[in-house]
C-alpha cells in the first residue's frame, strides 16, 4: 500500500503528489499568534479556517485560535466585503481582541475583494485595530503567507517616531516556540536587548493550568511592533523567509538590516553569535563557547557513525538549507535535498554548498513533493531522512531511519518545545540522528555481533 511509487521517474508539471508544503494562510494564522491579544481572521469559508487551524493544532497539540468571514454562495458572487465588516464588529464584541489581523484566502482573491478598502470603510471600536495581508494559496506556501503576515503587520504599525531605543528587532524565521525561547535566551546572554516578532512562545508552548484563556500571556505587543520603526537594526533569520520582511521595514522606517541564515549548526549558530558580537562590541560569553565545545566533541566522539553516511532532507527551505550545512559537518552527504516551496535561490543556495564541501552527485530541488523524493530514493538509496512527518510512508515503505524534524511534525508529541536553534538545539539534533542510526545498526546487526559499548 505505502509501496506503490514507480521506481521509473518521469516529468510531471500539473500534478503533486504527497506536497512538501500547505497554503499560504496557515503561515499568516501561525504569525498572527505570535502577536499578543491577536485574532488571526481567515477571510473565505470555514472549510479553509478549520483546515489552517487543525493543521497548526496537530503539529503544536495545542488550540489555534481563529475566526473567518464565513463565505458562503452569496460572497463568492457579491464579494466578502458584508462578512467582514460584519465578522469584525463580532469578533470586537464578543471575543475582545486587541488587533484582528486578517489574510485572505483562494476564494477572495480569486474573486478580487479589496480589503484594504474594505478595512479602511468600517467601523474599528477606538484602541482596537485591523491590518491585513494578502495570502493567495495557489502562489507560494506557508512559508510565503507566514513572512507576508509580518510584513502586513509592519506595512500597517511600524512607524518611524523619531524615538530611537537600544532593542534591535529579531525576525525569527518560521520556527517553534521553542527555538524562540532559545533565541531569547542567545540574546539575553549576549545582552543585547531585543524584540522578537513575531513569538510565539507562552502561546503555542503554554502551560496547562486548568482554565481557558483566549489570549495566552504570549506574543509581541503592539508597541513592540510599532517600536520595530526606531529599531536601530534588525537580525533576520532565514534569508529565504525573514528577508521580505526585513525589506520592508527597511523601506518605510529605513531599519538597517542584516540578513543571516537559520542558526542550525555550528557554522550558522557561529555566524548569527559573530553578527551579535561585532553588532554589540562584545565577546561571546563562556557559556556559549562552552556549549559550542560540547557539541564539536560529541561530534569527534561519534563521527564513525556519521561519517559517509548519505541523507535525504527535505522541508521548509531555510530549515532545510541550515539541516544540510549541518549535515554536512557531521561528515554526511546531504544526497537529496528538497522543499515544496518555489524558489530558485533555495536551489542556488543548496549547490552552492554541495560544492563548498566538493560533493559532485547531490540533488537539490524546489517546487518538489515527496512523490519525487520516493522515486529518487527508489533508484538510489539513502541512510537517513530527516523532516516533516510527511516521509513516514516513505521511511516506512524503504525501511530508512526517519527523524522528524522541521514543520509539520503531526505523529509526534513535545517536539515543538525544544530547539533545533543555536548549540543546543544542534545538540539534541544530533543526538537524535545518532540514535536513529544507532538503533538500525543495533536491528540489524546478527546476535554475536551485537555490541554493548559502541
Ligand atoms: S482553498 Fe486555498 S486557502 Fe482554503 S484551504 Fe484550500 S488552499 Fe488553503
Amino acid at each position: 500500500m505505502l509501496n506503490l511509487t514507480p521506481q521509473e521517474i518521469y516529468q510531471r508539471s500539473a500534478l503533486r503528489i504527497n506536497p512538501c508544503k500547505t497554503c499560504q494562510p496557515v503561515g499568516a494564522l501561525y504569525a498572527a499568534l505570535g502577536v499578543h491579544r491577536c485574532m488571526p481572521h481567515s477571510h473565505g469559508s470555514q472549510g479553509c479556517s478549520s483546515y489552517h487551524r487543525t493543521y497548526l493544532s496537530r503539529h503544536f497539540k495545542e488550540p489555534a485560535i481563529g475566526s473567518t468571514s464565513s463565505f458562503t454562495e452569496g460572497a463568492s458572487v457579491f464579494g466578502g466585503g458584508s462578512n467582514l465588516k460584519t465578522a469584525v464588529k463580532n469578533i470586537f464584541d464578543i471575543y475582545d481582541p486587541d488587533i484582528i489581523a486578517v489574510h485572505t484566502t483562494c476564494l477572495s482573491e480569486t474573486i478580487g475583494d479589496d480589503l484594504n478598502a474594505y478595512i479602511q470603510d468600517m467601523e474599528i471600536p477606538p484602541g482596537k485595530l485591523v491590518v491585513h495581508t494578502n495570502t493567495p494559496s495557489y502562489v507560494g506556501s506557508h512559508i510565503n503567507g507566514y513572512y507576508n503576515m509580518m510584513a502586513g503587520f509592519i506595512r500597517y504599525l511600524s512607524k518611524s517616531r523619531g524615538k530611537p531605543h537600544d532593542r534591535v528587532g529579531v525576525f525569527p524565521g518560521f520556527v517553534n516556540p521553542g527555538d524562540m525561547r532559545e533565541l531569547k535566551r542567545l540574546f539575553t546572554l549576549m545582552e543585547i536587548p531585543f524584540i522578537l516578532f513575531p513569538d510565539t512562545s507562552e502561546v503555542m508552548d503554554a502551560p496547562m493550568t486548568g482554565n481557558y484563556v483566549m489570549y495566552p500571556p504570549g506574543g509581541t505587543t503592539i508597541e513592540a511592533i510599532v517600536s520595530l520603526g526606531d529599531c536601530p537594526r534588525v537580525f533576520a533569520l532565514g534569508e529565504l523567509t525573514s528577508e521580505e520582511p526585513a525589506e520592508v521595514l527597511s523601506r518605510q522606517c529605513s531599519v538597517p538590516y542584516d540578513l543571516v541564515p537559520l542558526p542550525i549548526g555550528i557554522e550558522n549558530t557561529d555566524t548569527l553569535l559573530t553578527a551579535l558580537s561585532r553588532w554589540a562590541c562584545r565577546e561571546v560569553p563562556y557559556a556559549l563557547e562552552e556549549e559550542r565545545g560540547q557539541l564539536i566533541d560529541v561530534i569527534l566522539d561519534a563521527h564513525f557513525y556519521l561519517s559517509g553516511k548519505c541523507v535525504a532532507v527535505f522541508g521548509d527551505p531555510d530549515t532545510v538549507l541550515a539541516l544540510t550545512g549541518f549535515v554536512l559537518e557531521m561528515g554526511m552527504i546531504p544526497k537529496y535535498v528538497m522543499t515544496g516551496t518555489p524558489g530558485d535561490a533555495f536551489v542556488r543556495k543548496a549547490t552552492g554548498l554541495f560544492s563548498r564541501y566538493g560533493l559532485a552527485g547531490c540533488t537539490a530541488k524546489a517546487s518538489a513533493d515527496l512523490f519525487d523524493l520516493h522515486q529518487w530514493i527508489k533508484n538510489d538509496g539513502v541512510d537517513l531522512m530527516l523532516g516533516s512527518s510527511y516521509g513516514k510512508q516513505i521511511a516506512k515503505a524503504e525501511d530508512i531511519p526517519f527523524v522528524r524534524v522541521g514543520f509539520p511534525i503531526l505523529d509526534r508529541y513535545a517536539h515543538s518545545y525544544f530547539p533545533l536553534l543555536g548549540y543546543r538545539g544542534a545538540l539534541r539534533l544530533f543526538e537524535k540522528i545518532t540514535e536513529a542510526l544507532m538503533d538500525r545498526q543495533d536491528r540489524d546487526a546478527a546476535d554475536e555481533d551485537l555490541e554493548l559499548v559502541m
